[in-house]
């Protein structure tokens, strides 16, 4: 990288730590300019803007924080840490980045949680599936939990 400020020579790296949880590094910079100038970068992934669209045809941007929410409560007082929660949101959240689509359809979304949950734990996968395919009738949970079954077998 060169020098902010003789905008000439390659500078050179005298230090360099992640940051930002891991998700950044930082980097001390030095170039021999001027008795020695410092600087510091930082280097994060730059994720595309992604775009969800939602059933109902509307548009918003993603947010972890929606799927954050519904994991949380599929998993609400279920025997899993919240640190394999959080590496498991992030996972998802790295699935739909990798897709490498800037528009994002709700159920696509949806089907990374529920495969994921079904191996993290099944009752909460039960939960979030009752809620993620909106069943109105007992009858249509039971028929889902024999699918279930049948998929285990
Ligand atoms: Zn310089």
């Amino acid at each position: 990288m060169l020098c902010p400020f003789c905008r000439e020579k390659d500078t050179s790296v005298v230090d360099s730590r992640p940051c930002e949880e891991g998700s950044a590094v930082r980097r001390r910079r030095l170039c021999t300019c001027h008795g020695g100038m410092r600087f510091t970068t930082f280097e994060r992934i730059q994720f595309q803007e992604l775009t969800v669209i939602k059933t109902n045809g509307k548009r918003e941007p993603f947010d972890r924080e929606k799927i954050s929410k519904s994991v949380r409560i599929a998993t609400r007082k279920r025997p899993i840490d919240s640190e394999t929660i959080e590496n498991f949101i992030s996972k998802i959240v790295m699935k739909v980045e990798g897709l490498g689509e800037s528009e994002v359809p709700t159920p696509k979304i949806g089907k990374f949680v529920m495969e994921g949950l079904s191996y993290l734990d099944k009752v909460a996968y039960v939960r979030f599936a009752s809620v993620y395919k909106n069943f109105k009738e007992a009858k249509d949970f039971e028929q889902f939990l024999g699918d279930l079954d049948e998929n285990k077998s």
